[in-house]
C-alpha cells in the first residue's frame, strides 16, 4: 500500500530537455550536444546582475544563430526564458558582479566565483522543468580548464541531482556532457556536432568575457583579452588550431 501511494515522479518524459543556457561557448556547445539529441530542447538564462550583462545579448544572437545555420535544430528549440536571479548580485561581494579587480584568494579560488549561483540556477531550472513536464537537464558546467569553481565539480552537480530529486520527488537526469573536455576539446565538440558553421557562430556571437568586452576582436572572438575567461577561452582556441594543424591566426 505504502507502494501504491507513493508519488510518481512529474516528469517521465524522455524526449524533451531545458537547457542552462548562458550565451557563452561552454552552454552553446551543451546547447547543440542537446540539439543533437532531444526532439525538443528549451532553454532557461539568468540575469543576476552580472557585470558581463552583454552575454543576455549573445544569448538571442547565438539562439537566431543557430536557428538560421539549421533549420533541423531550429524546429526543435522551444520556449526560452530569462529568469530573474538578480539577488546573488545583491547578496554576493565578487567581481562578476560589482566593479572590482580580479584577484584570487589563498585557495587559488578567484574572487568572480559567485557563491552559489550554481547551486541557484540547477534548482530554479528544476523549478521550471518540475512545471514544464521536463526531466532531463544540460549545462555547461566543467571540472576541466575551470576557473576551479567548486560548483562546477562533477561530485557538485551529482550530488545536486539526488538532493532536487529527494526534494522534489523527481527523476531528473542533470546532464553535463563538457564535465571532462578541455577548452580545446569544446571547440571539437562543436565542430563534430555543427562542422565549421557552428564554430564560426561560437567564435563570433558567444560571450566569455567576464568584462564584457564586446569591442576587442581576436581570433578566438571578443573579450577583453586579458582576464581570466578570456585566457582560457584564448588558451583553448590555440590548441584547437594546434590539433586541427592550423597555423595560429595573427
Ligand atoms: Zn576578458
Amino acid at each position: 500500500m505504502a507502494e501504491a501511494r507513493r508519488r510518481a515522479p512529474a516528469s517521465t518524459d524522455d524526449e524533451h530537455a531545458l537547457v542552462l543556457f548562458s550565451g557563452g561557448q561552454d552552454s552553446t556547445a551543451a546547447l547543440a550536444w542537446a540539439l543533437e539529441r532531444f526532439a525538443g530542447v528549451e532553454t532557461v538564462g539568468f540575469a543576476y546582475g552580472q557585470r558581463h550583462d552583454v552575454e543576455l545579448e549573445a544569448r538571442r544572437a547565438v539562439l537566431a544563430g543557430l536557428r538560421e545555420a539549421c533549420p533541423a535544430w531550429g524546429q526543435r528549440l522551444g520556449a526560452d526564458q530569462v529568469l530573474d536571479a538578480g539577488v546573488l548580485g545583491e547578496i554576493s561581494d565578487t567581481a562578476l558582479t560589482r566593479e572590482a579587480a580580479i584577484a584570487y584568494d589563498a585557495q587559488g579560488l578567484p574572487n568572480t566565483f559567485v557563491p552559489g549561483r550554481n547551486l541557484l540556477f540547477f534548482t530554479l531550472a528544476a523549478a521550471l522543468a518540475h512545471r514544464r513536464g521536463i526531466r532531463h537537464l544540460v549545462a555547461g558546467v566543467c571540472e576541466t580548464d575551470s576557473s576551479g569553481y567548486p560548483d562546477c565539480r562533477d561530485d557538485t552537480v551529482k550530488a545536486l541531482q539526488v538532493a532536487l530529486n529527494l526534494g522534489m520527488a523527481e527523476r531528473l537526469a542533470l546532464h553535463t556532457p563538457l564535465m571532462w573536455r578541455n577548452k580545446a576539446q569544446t571547440w571539437l565538440l562543436l565542430e563534430s556536432l555543427g562542422g565549421d558553421t557552428l564554430v564560426e557562430l561560437a567564435r563570433e556571437r558567444t560571450h566569455t568575457c567576464y568584462r564584457g568586452d564586446r569591442q576587442h576582436r581576436h581570433p578566438w572572438g571578443y573579450g577583453c583579452g586579458a582576464c581570466p575567461a578570456c585566457e582560457l577561452r584564448a588558451e583553448g582556441w590555440r590548441r584547437y588550431q594546434a590539433m586541427r594543424g592550423r597555423a595560429p591566426e595573427a
